[in-house]
């Protein structure tokens, strides 16, 4: 399977994308992860792409294209992929099918993780994650707190919260979705490849719907 998530930030992708990824054993490529190491890395897109995370904009198309183009090539995603934060716009989703048409393949479905605006700048700025770059696990100061404050339950290392994840730099993130990703939306709709899976409620509940809408036995 060849699934691409959209969703606003804060909707829960990069959570459900990875449960996916467990279940269906496809890689989960997320491309603020990719950028985020990247900047770590200090790699030339990296040093690129940190001025616009800063800002909570887009980073240059061509950085992604170029890394995405690298990653969709490998033989990591032969058999499938999820892809989580690319494309983020109407260039970038025209590129990815000129993509998969070289590589002779397609979208097999694109999940619409639909959250209302309302809930978003909460779960955004309490969000706190793993910095175990193997666990990665995700959690949040209210709704899914830690059993201790500051470390990962799962293997105790310290949560650490993302540089753009504060409340000054949400609104700007949620502006560029709302002009430059949304319209995303319709281009999948009028493919027929769009699905749409409500991101609220508990996380349990929000897994099965997707696995319901993906066909997929849970
Ligand atoms: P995310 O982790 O998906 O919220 O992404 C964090 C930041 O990385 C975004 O605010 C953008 O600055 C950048 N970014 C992630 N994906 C893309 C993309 N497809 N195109 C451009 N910039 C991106």
């Amino acid at each position: 399977m060849r699934i691409l998530f959209l969703g606003a930030p804060g909707a829960g992708k990069g959570t459900q994308c990875k449960r996916l990824s467990a279940k269906l054993s496809l890689p989960h490529l997320s491309s603020g992860d990719l950028l985020r190491e990247a900047v770590k890395a200090g790699t030339p897109a990296g040093v690129q792409a940190k001025e616009y995370m800063d800002k909570g904009v887009l980073v240059p198309d061509e950085v992604l294209i170029e890394m995405f183009k690298e990653k969709l090539s490998s033989a990591e995603c032969k058999n499938g992929f999820i892809l989580d934060g690319f494309p983020r716009n109407l260039s970038q989703a025209k590129s990815l099918d000129e993509l998969l048409v070289s590589l002779n393949s397609g979208l097999s479905t694109v999940i619409n993780l639909d959250v209302d605006d309302s809930f978003l700048t909460e779960r955004i700025c309490g969000r706190w994650t793993c910095g175990n770059k193997a666990c990665a696990a995700v959690y949040h100061v209210k709704f899914a707190p830690p059993k201790v404050q500051g470390k990962c339950d799962v293997c105790s290392s310290d949560l650490t919260q993302r540089a753009d994840d504060k409340e000054e730099l949400v609104k700007a993130r949620l502006n560029t979705y709302r002009e430059q990703t949304e319209p995303l939306i319709q281009y999948y709709t009028e493919k027929k490849l769009l699905k749409t899976v409500s991101g609220e409620g508990d996380q349990d509940a929000i897994f099965n719907n997707l696995l319901q809408s993906l066909q997929v036995t849970a």
